[in-house]
């Protein structure tokens, strides 16, 4: 969820003060609880206890079934890391692409969840979701479709120093932010930010992930509300829409009514649509969704996927049930992304974040995500005014892809 809600817990002491002072309550003074506590936060000491989906994985649960994984399908999958959190834990994602002699272009997918440790639901969702897409690979045609046709990394879980604040073996007392005690989702480039933080160590491990891949769809699952939240979160529509405002309302619309079909009472918390421009909930600036809209031309939306935060374990099927068929479709959107990606962003004078040792006076090609020709000329192509992005460059026979970026280094 965005937003940090303040709550004030006001202790009151029951028993009764009488004219004698304190009197020590009955032990039945208190009234029943009506919810039962401590909340189910059952957790899931190995990979056999994950068979229900109805638990929370350890930390070292989590990692031996991504290991697990990788080790029965290794013609399908492998585990990239996409870095280390500042306690040390493994920031993961499942890379789904089977291995075909089919060399076309399949375009890449990525969904990420729980970048807020305590928004915990979606971690779980993306872990039954890698399981069902890799189980269903040669036995449903319509998944071993999508997934010779797609390429798909899936982090589970993007913050695992929040979500394992109070140690490895339990969920419980899951915090929204990084060991630094920073908002991980108000921590990424934000070009029109007045004030720009360093970047945490969780969040450059992304942006690098991120930068070395060419993602042209993705998500990132939150939990606190039940809405599907697209660009932009810095801006209001009024004030600027994005792009693609239709096509996103569109496809947040499919993804709300699927998951009502199955369960009719969800993603109404925020407006009846279950849909809404970030912005016009409210701003936020430094998120990731943006982020890689803006800097990636990678179509991204925040799906907020449960209304509770540290949802009861028990509640895990029930949730599965009416998100995943969603989950699966929003996938399939990849290949039918609107003619125009590229985001609509003022042009100002850029600058090659060079990583590639291209030598100047090389003759270069500057190409967008989907292969257009954009420029050419002499390296480092000066004079070349385009919005900040990723681009492909292809130098001499080589080819990199390189940061187009707009804020001077
Ligand atoms: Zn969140």
């Amino acid at each position: 969820m965005k937003r940090v809600f303040a709550t004030v817990l006001l202790l009151m002491v029951a028993g009764g003060v009488g004219a004698q002072g304190w009197l020590k309550p009955r032990p039945d003074a208190f009234p029943p609880e009506v919810e039962p506590a401590p909340k189910a936060l059952t957790m899931a000491a190995t990979v056999e206890e994950m068979a229900s989906w109805d638990r929370y994985p350890t930390y070292e649960t989590y990692l031996a079934m991504m290991q697990q994984w990788a080790e029965s399908y290794p013609a399908l999958c492998h585990v990239d890391t996409i870095g280390v959190s500042l306690q040390g834990r493994l920031i993961l994602s499942m890379y789904i692409a089977p291995q075909t002699d089919d060399d076309r272009f399949r375009p890449e997918f990525f969904y990420s969840s729980t970048i807020h440790g305590d928004e915990v639901t979606g971690y779980v969702m993306m872990l039954r979701l890698i399981d069902t897409l890799l189980g269903s690979y040669g036995i449903s045609p319509r998944l071993t479709q999508l997934l010779d046709d797609t390429r798909i990394s899936i982090n589970p879980l993007a913050n695992p120093d929040g979500t394992y604040r109070m140690g490895n073996h339990t969920v419980q007392g899951a915090l929204r932010y990084n060991a630094n005690g920073i908002d991980l989702n108000r921590n990424f480039p934000d070009p029109f930010a007045t004030t720009k933080a360093a970047v945490e160590q969780e969040n450059q491990a992304m942006i690098d992930y991120v930068s070395s891949h060419q993602f042209r769809l993705s998500a990132n699952l939150h939990g606190g509300s039940e809405v599907m939240n697209y660009p932009w979160d810095c801006f209001t529509t009024q004030q600027r829409p994005h792009p693609q405002s239709a096509w996103w309302q569109e496809v947040g619309r499919r993804f709300v009514d699927t998951c009502r079909s199955y369960s009719p009472n969800h993603f109404n918390d925020v407006n009846s649509s279950g849909v809404i421009a970030g912005g016009d909930w409210y701003v936020i600036h430094g998120g990731r969704q943006d982020y890689m809209n803006y800097y990636h031309q990678c179509l991204e939306m925040t799906m907020e996927v449960s209304l509770a935060k540290l949802l009861a374990s028990e509640r895990l099927p029930e949730y599965w049930r009416f998100l995943a068929p969603s989950l699966i479709n929003y996938i399939f959107e990849i290949h039918n992304l609107p003619d125009a990606v590229g985001v609509q962003v003022p042009e100002k004078e850029v600058r090659w974040r060079t990583t590639a040792d291209i030598p100047a006076g090389t003759q270069a090609s500057l190409y967008d995500l989907t292969g257009r020709l954009l420029a050419s000329g002499r390296w480092p192509l000066e004079g070349c005014r385009l919005p900040a992005g990723v681009y492909l460059v292809k130098a001499g026979n080589q080819c990199f892809k390189q940061f187009f970026s707009s804020d001077a280094q």
